[in-house]
């Protein structure tokens, strides 16, 4: 499988300002510079990458104009990929927003037939982060990334070894991944334009006129598997959960209550791939999108509820703007090791810390055999069942700062 997110800096823009859904969207570089992505509407109107702003501006006035933020793409992008990385370990990423998959075998695991499969994957990225993914299913690389390429956005599209000659009629030559743009005159000079005239050409012929990759790709397209998908997944770097509120909130014990959900969620993320963090950052971004970032490092790494309670405490209580309409809070654990058991460290009783490592194994056996929403803190348990008139409910629920 090749899995694209589409228009993916507007999607993540859209994923944390639902109020810019339907709407006209492009994301930009510093005032002053260009385009760098759009939504696909826009795509369609006729604004193109790499425009000028103030040529948009001019041209279509009712564009929401948005400053890239790099930084938070690269959070959302790390948790696209650990979301597609629990459907199988095989997989390479290969942008900020696209990956491989190797997912040969897994029909029998998961019961489903791959196309299937690929539906399943794309709505949990659209359930866990709002953003919307094509993916390609075939039979290679090659095949794959030009099949996630033809239903964009929101599409998945599948074709079968037996497919391939009849699907590859409607590409031209210069669609195909890795041929060149000297490549495609050259191509094109000896009769060669469609993705078919490739395919019919003798092996010899494409040996005479093409170096080894040329001869790869020819190979794939024929629905040889010569390109593998190589295991780029290193384990997570970062774990960042966030929650973004509409309507704004200013409520300090309801947003409380999703920091502590944020952490037990990353607490699993870290059970998840064994590992344990050592630094940790609070992130709030008010209602004029101004961002307050505070990070605190742990003398010890540890992956305990208790410990880092705390510290989110701690930072909480020092650096929460208070009185402000709050858009979003998110927590990030970097410093992320494999988790080795907890050190032991001469200020801490080391009874303590055992029996704080015991108690976090006793909750993921109970998480492991209920579900991840089995067992919680009872501060977040108060998020459960708000129902649809979410301001009212907040207001009825008694949320207190409870330390
Ligand atoms: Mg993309």
């Amino acid at each position: 499988m090749h899995c694209d997110a589409d228009a993916f800096y507007v999607g993540c823009e859209l994923a944390r300002r639902p109020e810019l859904r339907d709407k006209p969207v492009v994301v930009a570089g510093k005032l002053g510079s260009c385009i760098l992505a759009k939504s696909y509407d826009l795509k369609r109107a006729g604004v193109k990458t790499a425009m000028p702003t103030w040529e948009v501006k001019k041209k279509h006035p009712e564009i929401t104009i948005l400053e890239a933020d790099f930084q938070y793409y690269s959070e959302v992008s790390a948790q696209m990929f650990s979301v597609l990385g629990k459907w199988t370990p095989d997989i390479e990423v290969y942008s900020i927003d696209e990956a491989f998959m190797d997912m040969k075998g897994f029909r029998k695991l998961y019961k489903m037939s791959y196309p299937k499969i690929a539906y399943a994957i794309k709505e949990e990225v659209k359930n866990h982060l709002g953003l919307t993914v094509s993916i390609g299913v075939s039979v290679n690389k090659t095949l794959a990334k030009m099949a996630a390429e033809v239903n964009k956005p929101d599409g998945v599209t599948s074709v079968s070894w037996r497919d391939i000659p009849s699907w590859l009629q409607k590409f031209k030559i210069e669609d195909v991944p890795g041929i060149g743009r000297n490549t495609t005159p050259m191509l094109n000079k000896l009769g060669v334009h469609t993705c078919a005239d490739f395919t019919n050409l003798t092996f010899d012929t494409v040996k005479r006129i093409l170096h080894k990759p040329g001869l790869q790709l020819w190979k794939e397209l024929q629905g040889e598997k010569v390109f593998r998908v190589e295991k780029t997944f290193a384990p997570n770097k970062m774990i960042t959960r966030t929650s973004s509120f509409t309507p704004l909130t200013d409520h300090q014990g309801f947003l409380w209550s999703h920091t502590l959900r944020q952490l037990e969620r990353a607490i699993e993320a870290m059970n998840d791939s064994h590992q344990m963090t050592r630094e940790v950052t609070l992130y709030i971004r008010d209602k004029e999108f101004k961002r307050y970032h505070n990070t605190f490092r742990l003398p010890n790494s540890t992956r305990s509820f208790q410990v880092l309670v705390e510290v989110l405490k701690k930072l909480w209580k020092k650096h929460f703007p208070k009185g402000v309409l709050i858009r979003s809070t998110g927590i990030i654990l970097t410093h992320l090791s494999q988790n080795t058991g907890s050190q032991l460290n001469l200020f801490e009783d080391p009874g303590l810390i055992i029996r704080k490592d015991q108690l976090e194994e006793s909750k993921q056996g109970i998480k492991d055999r209920y579900g991840n929403l089995s067992i919680r803190s009872a501060s977040s348990l108060r998020l459960k069942n708000l129902g649809p008139d979410r301001k009212k409910a907040i207001r009825a629920k008694t949320f207190n700062v409870d330390w």
